[in-house]
């Protein structure tokens, strides 16, 4: 078999949009309902295979809090890919994917692939268009990634939706050693 391929990820939003839970998704395929807050981050792996190629991701799941912000730069300086994670229920935190996006853009690896993540999509999958929970559309979330040249999902850490088609896709773009 082919040598693993490692990949520094690094997930980066605002407190409470979910980047712990698409993790605990990715890795475990497990959610909990009441997940307590990251302090500082958390680091896990995680195999990923991609038609013949395997990828490891070595990934580095920080903290939302403010007062933890300033300690990114050490957990994106050296990654080959991100996750920039805003709940599509939420306005702020998709203006704070934003200044992520744009600090990623200044401060992290010219060659960085970053995948822009609307997440917690099963609470507005039964919406109907007169009442949503819905305050990111789609085409926001996709007009930024396209700005930017980012990969872009909706995902659910809760039903799994799209969650696996991230890392996939965040695979597919990572150069062969
Ligand atoms: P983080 O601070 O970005 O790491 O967010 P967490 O992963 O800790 O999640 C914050 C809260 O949102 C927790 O109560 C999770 O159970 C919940 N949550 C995370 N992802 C989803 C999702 O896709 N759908 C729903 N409904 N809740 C979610
Ligand atoms: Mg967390």
């Amino acid at each position: 078999p082919n040598p693993a391929t490692s990949v520094k990820l690094v997930l980066l939003g605002e407190a409470a949009v979910g980047k712990s839970s698409l993790v605990l998704r990715f890795v475990s395929n497990d959610f909990q309902e009441n997940k307590e807050p990251t302090i500082g981050a958390a680091f896990l792996t995680q195999k990923c295979t991609i038609g013949e190629r395997t990828i490891k991701y070595e990934i580095w799941d920080t903290a939302g809090q403010e007062r933890f912000a300033s300690l990114a730069p050490m957990y994106y300086r050296n990654a080959q890919a991100a996750i920039v994670v805003y709940d599509i229920t939420k306005p702020a935190s998709f203006i704070k994917a934003r200044h992520w996006v744009k600090e990623l853009h200044e401060q992290a690896s010219k060659d960085i692939t970053i995948a822009l993540v609307g997440n917690k999509y099963d609470l507005v999958e039964d919406d109907t268009e007169e009442e949503s929970l819905r305050k990111v559309s789609v085409e926001e979330g996709k007009g930024l990634a396209e700005e930017e040249g980012l990969l872009f999902f909706e995902t659910s850490a809760k039903t799994s939706y799209n969650v696996n088609d991230v890392f996939i896709g965040i695979g597919s773009k990572i150069p062969e050693a």
